[in-house]
């Protein structure tokens, strides 16, 4: 082997792919609006406001901001009567504003008074989120949980059994510890958490289909904090069921921190297909828009090959070679510029979010990008001559110069989009709806 040419290495290099689950599919509808989750259908971004759901008109505009942002279900907090009672009033309203986005009600303790108590509620909402934690305790806690999973199956909606580990049903966890205990070679506590999780998921997932829920309107996770916790858990989770599963890294934390701690949970399980619908439980930063945890999702499934979104910049690093910032503020220039415009492209010119645009440093690696590119463009690095050659499918198109260099690439770009894409009537080849 080691004596052997490169190239006489035959055998084969096989491409990276994300695996296939099977699992069942959940419907999550409004109107005409219907979001399939699992059982072959893109994995899908969701979010959660943090508005007060009292306010019925800032919670619309939210959940409106995160629906163009690309979030494809919203969940929003009930947590007391006047909440449940703002619910039918933020559907209204995004109704009104012809975001057709479902809406997903978090409930916690009283869930199935609420839903009892505004039948208007229950029924504007397209998912119940229960957590079996807290619903209550014993047969109280099994009489409250069936009121919801009844009511779910009444007005026929999609219902998450979330368990997270910072409020994990006590009684099963010191059930499954007490059981433990009597084993001639007893786990380790981190495997009675892991297993009291998974536990608490699939029983209740068999509870609500006992009740009457169909395993089709039933998603299931399993959230915890910590990213090889979170790996292990879904594992074995995704090994014991068929339902379709919700993922998510809880309490992810702030910036980079919580970026990449979400993205690297998430990459590792979304490989072995696990996972159907997302959500980044980002905590934002002070002044940032809520609609980052939304991007971030996009962008890690966008990473992955899993979906488009929006159309990619390639961009490089910068080095020594290339010691202005123009490169950098072009890139983003273009960033910003193609993001704002996908909520009208993605209609107009089906198919754009799979472009690729290279806006490359200098010279060394930048006419190699922008060739792999649909569009690109190498800047001039230190000590080269004032000139950024632009690439077009693969060929040097032209180049440009002088100081209106970032304008007009941005017109060549969108001269581009419109003789590309603007011809087309329907969705590109293999970009998921
Ligand atoms: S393309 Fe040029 S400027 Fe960019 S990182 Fe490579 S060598 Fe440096």
């Amino acid at each position: 082997m080691n004596d052997l040419p490169l190239s006489l290495l035959d055998d084969f290099i096989e491409p990276a792919r994300p695996a296939l689950r099977r699992s069942r599919q959940a419907e999550v509808r409004w109107g005409a609006r219907v979001v399939t989750v699992g059982g072959g259908a893109p994995v899908r971004v969701q979010s959660m406001t943090n508005s007060d759901t009292v306010d019925a008109i800032g919670t619309a505009i939210q959940v409106k901001e995160l629906a163009i942002a690309g979030s494809e279900m919203v969940r929003i907090t009930v947590n007391t009567p006047e909440a449940a009672d703002a619910v039918p009033h933020i559907r209204d309203q995004l109704d009104r504003m012809g975001v057709d986005v479902p809406l997903i009600g978090d409930f916690h303790y009283n869930g199935h008074k609420l839903l009892a108590d505004s039948p208007a509620c229950a029924q504007a909402l397209s998912k119940y989120r229960i957590n079996p934690g807290n619903v209550g305790k014993g047969e109280k806690g099994d009489r409250q949980f069936a009121q919801i999973v009844e009511i779910a199956a009444k007005y026929d909606k999609a219902v998450r059994i979330g368990v997270n580990w910072g409020s994990l049903d006590q009684e099963l966890l010191a059930q499954m510890m007490d059981d433990n205990a009597k084993r001639a070679e007893p786990f380790d506590a981190q495997q009675i958490m892991y297993r009291a999780l998974i536990t608490s998921a699939i029983e209740s997932a068999k509870q609500a289909e006992a009740i009457g829920l169909r395993g089709e309107q039933i998603i299931l996770s399993c959230k915890v904090s910590g990213v090889q916790d979170l790996i292990s858990v879904y594992r074995a989770l995704a090994k014991r069921c068929d339902y379709a599963l919700h993922l998510g890294l809880t309490e992810a934390g702030m910036a980079t921190k919580g970026t990449v701690a979400s993205s690297t949970a998430l990459a590792v399980l979304l490989q072995e297909g696990i996972g159907d619908t997302i959500r980044v439980s980002l905590t934002p930063q002070p002044g940032e828009a809520r609609t980052q945890e939304v991007v971030i999702a996009a962008e890690i499934l966008q990473s992955l090959g899993l979906r488009a979104f929006n159309p990619s910049v390639t961009a490089c690093p910068g080095c020594g070679r290339t010691t202005s910032t123009t490169f950098q503020e072009m890139a983003k220039q273009i960033d910003d510029f193609l993001r704002a415009q996908m909520p009208v492209w993605k209609t107009r010119y089906p198919g754009v979010e799979k472009m690729k645009v290279a806006v490359m440093g200098c010279i060394v690696n930048g006419p190699g990008e922008s060739k792999h590119a649909n569009i690109g463009i190498s800047l001039p690095g230190t000590g080269e001559a004032p000139a950024a050659p632009v690439y077009i499918d693969g060929e040097k198109a032209l180049t440009l110069r002088g100081a209106g260099i970032a304008t007009e690439f941005q017109a060549l770009v969108e001269n581009y989009i419109e003789k590309r894409y603007g011809a087309a009537t329907t969705a590109h080849p293999g970009v998921p709806a």
